[in-house]
């Protein structure tokens, strides 16, 4: 269950970012490589989330494309997968030039109106 650790940790970056405000949006940006299955992951946040301040928040999950640079050319190519091939030469030796990335993009939170609205209101 990888999803579940980086659920965990996506949870707790926002909620110290959020600094006692409600998330209501997070932007997550997942390399092809990491192979996440959103589903799977979106399911651990929600089940993380829950009694923090980024429960009930969306996860809106980008999947960044993986790319290598072969060392044998030096040719740089987006990668379907593992293992990295070379598009030009057909080398095995690539690194990994994209496609790793795990980070959590932007948040939105909740204004902050949204908390003085009780009490003065009532009919
Ligand atoms: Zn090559």
């Amino acid at each position: 269950m990888h999803e579940l650790s980086i659920a965990e940790s996506v949870v707790r970056i926002a909620s110290a970012h959020a600094a006692g405000r409600r998330v209501t949006r997070v932007d997550l940006r997942v390399g092809h490589l990491r192979q996440v299955v959103p589903a799977s992951l979106e399911f651990s946040f929600e089940l993380l989330a829950d009694g923090t301040a980024v429960e009930g928040a969306e996860l809106v999950i980008e999947t960044v494309p993986a790319a290598g640079r072969c060392r044998a050319c030096g040719d740089e190519s987006e990668q379907e997968g593992l293992p990295l091939r070379c598009a030009r030469c057909g080398g095995l030796d690539v690194e990994v030039t994209g496609g790793e990335e795990l980070l959590v993009d932007s948040l939105e939170l909740e204004e902050e109106t949204e908390l003085a609205t009780t009490g003065g209101t009532g009919t």
